[in-house]
């Protein structure tokens, strides 16, 4: 399978490339990047097929169906490290909370948040690369709290490639932060940086649009690439588990294989609703896709009005930090697969020029057949929190959001599956306050808090976060990143 450009070719990039090469060059003409050329159909038989299959089995047949340039043994090595979450045997439980209403529990791998979910694979499969080819990688991350750490836990100690990860000083979690700063292989720098996550996120592109600083790299033999979520190598991914939680369903009975369900996605980047539709355009059965937003409601807002309006408009800080997103990059990939290239390339350019664009009529009414969206503000969300508490549900805030949608966007009492993207302890003192009213500054009596409410122990890999040596001390400001980084090289 090959992949396009979103936004057209500009004559300096290749038209098509493949799997491994849209990997190491996510970005493509015009500030574009890759989509797939064609989906696989997988339809019902493939279905009925994985009925009775585990979850590496499927996996490795919808990246078989995929036809992409990685060897097969290089699948199977990434697709191992499913095999370290919490149940090897299914590394995402699907739960009955009540009625129609399941959640698939994306956080049981190593950093208890569900970027685990693409980023664990991914780390191998880009390793694996840049071995085969003797090159070597510089990969940037900037993150609010989720991405860095996963990135870190993956690329830890991994063949031709560093990492160096940005976080805002003050602006994550103490778990978030623990998680970095306790990291201790020798290709991975953490920097603190003096500022908010914009400032990390600013710098991290300036870099990656830097010339100077790609030749500099050059002049080492190391190339430049990020992990952040456009990359089509983190998706591909991210379209199994909404297959798998589909066939869970018909596993315990909740449906019958064919019957359409809801899919139910907190969404942020959008890449975790992209997989969603890519599974559904792929023959899952699929009524429609909900998408949930905290305040900074911009998806809602597209899908219900198809204007998207950046005028005016600043990320609000909200209880679910991880949704905390204007510029949701994976949309651009709907538009592109439902609207083509021109038009994308269209929708993006006004974007950028004049922070604003509105579909036409028959355009929304394309995406209003496969989603539909609400948000969900903090009261809100955390008078969900202590609902599905008191029915015997523990979940954090981003899952929180779904719960409203559920209220609020169905037209068919269907069964739906809620997407869960963190454990508990990532977000402990929100859940905390929801629960017993209580204001937490430090991660540690929330989770205590928590535990005792709710009968359950602090889990050892957080429990031992707060008792490890602290390796990554770095704090700096923003103009002194590039040269830290350098350093580090
Ligand atoms: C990244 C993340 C999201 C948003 O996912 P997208 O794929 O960016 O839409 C939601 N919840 C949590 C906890 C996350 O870490």
């Amino acid at each position: 399978m090959k992949f396009l450009e979103t936004r057209g070719n500009d004559g300096q990039h290749p038209e098509k490339v493949s799997f491994s090469e849209a990997i190491l060059s996510p970005i493509s003409s015009f500030g574009g990047i890759y989509s797939p050329e064609s989906l696989p159909n997988l339809g019902e038989s493939f279905l009925e097929a994985h009925i009775k299959s585990n979850y590496k089995t499927l996996a490795a047949a919808v990246l078989t169906a995929f036809d992409i340039d990685i060897d097969a043994n290089i699948i199977e090595k990434a697709l191992a490290l499913y095999d370290e979450f919490d149940d090897s045997s299914n590394p995402v439980p699907v739960v009955k909370v009540k009625d129609d209403l399941f959640v698939s529990e994306l956080w049981h791998g190593p950093t208890r948040a569900f970027k685990d979910m693409a980023l664990q694979p991914f780390g191998t499969v880009l390793s694996s690369i840049a071995q085969d080819r003797d090159e070597h990688y510089l990969i940037l991350a900037a993150t609010s709290g989720d991405t860095g750490p996963a990135a870190l836990e993956t690329f830890k100690n991994k063949a031709n490639v560093q990492v160096a990860c940005m976080y805002p000083d003050g602006g994550t979690s103490d778990v978030q932060r623990l998680q970095m700063v306790t990291e201790d292989a020798d290709n991975l720098k953490v920097i603190g940086v003096k500022g908010d996550f914009d400032d990390t996120q600013n710098a991290l592109k300036k870099l990656l649009g830097s010339k100077k600083f790609k030749d500099t790299l050059k002049e080492k033999n190391i190339l430049l690439s990020a992990a952040n979520s456009v990359n089509f190598g983190r998706i591909i991914f991210q379209t199994i588990y909404h297959i798998h939680s589909y066939l869970e369903l018909v596993r315990q009975n909740a449906i019958q294989s064919g019957e359409k369900v809801y899919l139910n996605v907190p969404s942020g980047n959008f890449g975790n609703a992209l997989g969603g539709y890519y599974a559904m355009k792929m023959g899952l059965p699929v009524e429609k896709i909900l998408i949930a937003s905290n305040n900074n409601n911009i998806l809602t807002k597209l899908i219900n009005t198809g204007a998207y309006d950046l005028r005016n408009s600043s990320v609000i800080a909200t209880t679910s930090p991880a949704m905390d997103i204007l510029k949701s990059s994976n949309i651009e990939r709907i538009f592109f697969d439902l609207f083509g290239k021109d038009r994308t390339k269209d929708l993006m350019a006004q974007l950028d020029n004049d922070k604003h664009y509105q579909l036409d009529e028959s355009e929304l009414k394309q995406i209003q057949a496969i989603f539909s969206a609400d948000f969900c503000n903090d009261d809100e969300g955390k008078k969900y929190i202590k609902e599905a508490f008191s029915n015997g549900y523990l979940m954090d805030p981003h899952t929180a959001t779904c719960f409203k949608v559920y209220d609020t966007c169905r037209d068919k009492k269907l069964s739906t599956i809620i997407y869960s993207t963190a454990e508990w302890t990532k977000f402990s003192p929100v859940i905390a306050n929801a629960l017993t009213g209580e204001v937490d500054t430090h991660d540690l009596d929330a989770l205590k808090s928590i535990s005792k409410e709710a009968g359950i122990e602090i889990p050892a890999i957080i429990n031992g976060l707060f008792d490890k040596k602290i390796t990554q001390s770095t704090i700096i400001e923003k103009d002194e990143i590039e040269s830290e980084i350098l350093s580090f090289l």
